[in-house]
């Protein structure tokens, strides 16, 4: 019999779950012995952050990180500053809920090159990193699968995200990998290994690739559905010594259509034979 993962490094995003309020989440979770939580805007939309927090500090989970924020770039200066406004408000959410990391979706305007899109997520970055140093809340960005690459974000790579974080120089940014969107990478595992040397691994992110995917957004597959080497991706995260949560983070029609009892079960299930 191979060894039991231990539940208390698994971290659940809130998204998974999409049909379970917050409470409901947390006590389902709590009774599975699951140790942490992401917790996503829409979570608390209507409790508004601070209740968020006083629910989860109350509740043996750990809050691991807020998700999302960036979609920086734009043509317009003055949307611009509109995105920079909107992530200084989200550091006072994350804040108020007690979560250490923002996850960034950097974003991309399709009417400009991508490295213009690079350029001002950088500019973003750096204008919100100040508050966020105030706030002692870390930025990770994550990149995102290349599809994704025409509004949703011009970092499609762990190189992009690694060199980005090493110019911009400050610990509170760093890098989140998903194997989502960077299992196809032939350079994954060397940038892995960058990642933990400059101290930017901030997050991990598990799911599946479905094969066929038949949607771009909501068709991620539970670990163990499709194509993902995850275990190998998992060992390279851990040979840089991180030892953070492993975030099961699936936007599935699919899933969200079932009984999420019996999804949960089948999360750590698949946790500890697949990931
Ligand atoms: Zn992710």
């Amino acid at each position: 019999m191979k060894n039991q993962k231990d539940l208390a490094k698994l971290c659940i995003h809130t998204i998974t779950t999409k049909p379970w309020s917050l409470e409901e989440s947390l006590a389902h979770y709590a009774e599975k012995g699951i140790g942490g939580i992401s917790v996503w805007t829409d979570a608390y939309a209507k409790m508004g952050p601070a209740k968020a927090g006083q629910l989860i500090a109350d509740s043996p989970l750990e809050v691991v990180s807020l998700v999302r924020g960036g979609f920086f770039p734009a043509i317009a200066a003055s949307d611009r500053q509109k995105a920079i406004d909107d992530n200084k408000r989200l550091l006072d959410e994350a804040a108020a809920l007690g979560a250490p990391l923002i996850v960034l979706v950097v974003g991309a305007d399709p009417n400009q090159s991508l490295a213009e899109s690079r350029k001002q997520i950088q500019g973003g970055i750096e204008a919100i990193l100040p508050m966020a140093q105030e706030l002692g809340v870390k930025l990770g960005i994550e990149p995102l699968h290349p599809m994704y690459a025409d509004t949703r974000s011009a970092i499609s790579t762990l190189k992009q995200a690694n060199d980005m974080a090493i110019a911009v120089d400050s610990d509170m940014l760093g890098v989140v990998i998903d194997v989502y969107h960077l299992w196809w990478d032939d350079q994954l595992q060397y940038e892995i290994k960058r990642s933990g040397e400059n101290d930017l691994l901030f997050a991990y992110h598990i799911c599946d690739w479905r094969v066929p995917t038949e949607d771009m957004l909501n068709d991620r597959g539970l670990m163990g559905e499709g194509c993902i080497n995850i275990p190998q991706i998992s060992q390279w995260v851990a040979d840089t010594g991180f030892r953070g949560f492993e975030e099961v983070e699936i936007f599935s029609t699919r899933h969200w259509q079932t009984d999420q009892s019996v999804f949960l079960e089948k999360i750590i299930n698949a946790y500890q034979d697949h990931a």
